[in-house]
């Protein structure tokens, strides 16, 4: 019985890898954008950037999001193809950004499984990327997370070292979450702490929550990296996070992530932003 319902996942996994590498040969992936905002210095939000997300489009079950593939492409290894078809698209699209003045200063994140960064030619195969697309490199951000550093932490350094030598940017996402050791962090040669979603999401309620996203706001301010909060979707978490110390947000609040014409719409058209705060109001006489 047991040995029946193993085949069956099996065989379920096996249709599922071939259905995969049928959307990666036709082209069926694509990627959504979430906008990265930060209060701009005179209380309006502004959209600095994007986070490349992948999305699964098949023609028969609709939009796949990540939490149902991701996993099984990294255990197959088909991660590989399929992240460089990520990094592809995404400077594409910053090549394309470039040309345009509203768009030229954006950045954009694009994650990396870590069985894609342990690749031995990860490094000189994101670099041929970049130097093909003809983009600023520093426009390019990549999300790495803390499960990457469980092993090999002096290989793994040194490549991340060698991408940011060449200009590329390097994120800690989801930090807070893994192998969250401070003395490994000091040697991360890293641009950002992304502060994760499970500490902003019961924020206000939660003092536990408060004092531990206190503390990543400090750590990433005496180690001087960007500060982005992710996973902000009320104004109370915004304004909480701002007051202490939090300078650039991601999160339902501002969008989901959009597909490419929508982002662009919203960068052309900003909404009004939510983290704008006019002057308190007077009390009353
Ligand atoms: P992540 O990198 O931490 O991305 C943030 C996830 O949180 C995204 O889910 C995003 O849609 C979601 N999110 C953003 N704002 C909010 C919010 O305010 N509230 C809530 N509840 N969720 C929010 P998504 O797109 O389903 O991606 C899930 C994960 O899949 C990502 O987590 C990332 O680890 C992975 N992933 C996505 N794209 C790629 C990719 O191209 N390559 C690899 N290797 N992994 C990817
Ligand atoms: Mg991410
Ligand atoms: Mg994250
Ligand atoms: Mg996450």
């Amino acid at each position: 019985m047991v040995l029946v319902i193993m085949q069956a996942d099996v065989t379920a996994r096996n249709a599922i890898e071939d259905d995969m590498r049928t959307a990666l040969a036709q082209g069926h992936f694509t990627l959504h954008y979430q906008p990265q905002v930060r209060e701009d210095g005179h209380g309006h939000g502004q959209v600095i950037g994007a986070e490349a997300l992948l999305r699964w489009d098949h023609p028969q079950r609709g939009m796949i999001l990540p939490g149902k593939f991701i996993s099984l492409a990294e255990e197959t290894g088909l991660i590989v193809p399929i992240g460089d078809w990520v990094l592809r698209k995404a400077c594409t699209q910053l090549a394309e950004w470039a040309g345009h003045p509203r768009t030229a200063a954006l950045t954009l994140s694009v994650n990396v499984s870590a069985s894609q960064f342990r690749q031995p030619d990860f490094v000189p195969q994101v670099l041929d990327i970049v130097q093909r697309s003809g983009i600023d490199p520093s426009r390019l951000k990549l999300e790495l997370t803390e499960s990457l550093l469980v092993k090999d932490m002096d290989e793994v350094v040194r490549k991340m070292a060698e991408l940011r030598a060449r200009g590329l940017a390097l994120s800690l996402d989801d930090f807070g979450t893994g192998y969250s050791s401070l003395n490994y962090l000091k040697r991360l040669p890293i641009d950002q702490l992304k502060i994760d979603q499970s500490f902003v999401r019961d924020l206000l309620n939660d003092p536990n929550d408060m004092a531990i996203v206190r503390t990543l706001v400090s750590l990433g301010q005496s180690l001087n990296l960007m500060l982005i909060a992710e996973g902000v979707e009320t104004a109370e978490q915004l304004a909480w996070l701002r007051e202490n110390g939090c300078p650039a947000y991601q999160g339902f609040l501002f969008s989901k992530p959009l597909p490419i014409d929508l982002f662009e719409k919203l960068v052309a058209t900003p909404p009004t932003m939510p983290v704008a705060q006019g002057p308190r109001p007077r009390p009353a006489a």
